[in-house]
């Protein structure tokens, strides 16, 4: 694979993008179909969506949890989304924004804890902290947990659930028990960015990600009671849908494994392991890492 190959994957994937957005401060400019895409919505009685569909222009989707005294919001996409989070939420309800909790710490998802921690709590896995604190991003939350943890704010009860490594080392998934509902973070994403390309997983290595303990990270997460899911980028959908992904992972720690045993290289496993049926665009570099993972545990 040469060296342009794999500039150009990893620009389509979305790594590149994201760089771009750590280093631009301003809100890129849309047309009116984009922006109305990113309007907030209602998805049941109490419960928003400012959606996000991916890391590039419009960052992650952002729940809104709308109580008598207050609001909870998880995640708050980039460096300079509060001005807009913040009107969003102020269409939909008087109440302030009292709890911002973190999925994980990447800046499309994190972005603007600095604006946010003025005037509210920020919630995040002690490893997602961590990670703010080593990748010298802004916003480092006062407050963190382990396993799990929960926030109760008027009527609602929101929980934030830890089941392992996958996106990264510090993932959260949030849970509405009485909504039955969840936000996942990146340990589940689906469809197509702002631009229409396809999403895929990204696992993190050098912020503790794994393919191999991911699906059973999942399977934490299936345990949970519910049916509505917002992914970490992607429209609302249910249960299933993450059963699938998970699935997919698995194929494609399966197959990696498989030449592994075959005698693959490095540098070859991306040629060798097919992904087009799972309609996951995923750059050889990701498919070296699985193969790492793999072979270190060999
Ligand atoms: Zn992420």
């Amino acid at each position: 694979m040469r060296t342009w190959q794999i500039v150009g994957w990893l620009t389509i994937v979305g790594l590149g993008s994201w760089l771009t957005v750590v280093a631009g401060q301003q809100r890129p400019v849309l047309s009116p179909e984009q922006e109305a895409r990113l309007q907030i919505r209602e998805i049941m009685d109490g419960l928003y969506v400012i959606p996000g569909f991916d890391g590039g222009q419009s960052g992650g989707n952002v729940a809104v949890r709308v109580t008598g005294d207050g609001v909870i919001i998880v995640d708050d996409k980039f460096p300079y989304s509060f001005d807009f989070i913040t009107e969003q939420v102020r269409s939909v309800t008087d109440q302030p924004i009292k709890y911002v909790l973190n999925t994980h710490h990447h800046g499309d998802h994190a972005g603007s804890n600095p604006d946010f921690m003025q005037s509210a709590e920020v919630i995040a896995h002690k490893n997602a902290r961590a990670n703010i604190i080593r990748n010298n991003l802004a916003g480092a939350p006062r407050v963190i947990f382990a396993d799990e943890t929960a926030v109760f704010l008027g009527d609602a009860e929101v929980q934030m659930h830890h089941f392992g490594r996958g996106h990264t080392n510090g993932d959260a998934v949030v849970y509405f028990p009485d909504l039955r509902a969840v936000h996942t973070g990146d340990l589940f994403v689906f469809g197509e960015r702002l631009d229409g390309s396809t999403l895929s997983p990204f696992w993190d290595f050098g912020n503790g990600g794994s393919v191999l303990e991911w699906p059973a990270t999942l399977t934490g997460l299936l345990a949970l009671d519910f049916d509505t899911v917002i992914p970490g980028h992607g429209p609302v959908l249910s249960k299933d849908d993450i059963r699938v992904f998970r699935s997919k992972l698995e194929t494609v720690i399966d197959r990696v494994r498989a030449e592994v045993a075959a005698g693959a290289t490095r540098d070859d496993i991306a040629s060798r392991v097919e992904t087009a049926d799972l309609d996951w665009p995923l750059a050889p570099v990701r498919l070296q890492n699985v193969f790492d993972e793999v072979s270190e545990g060999r």
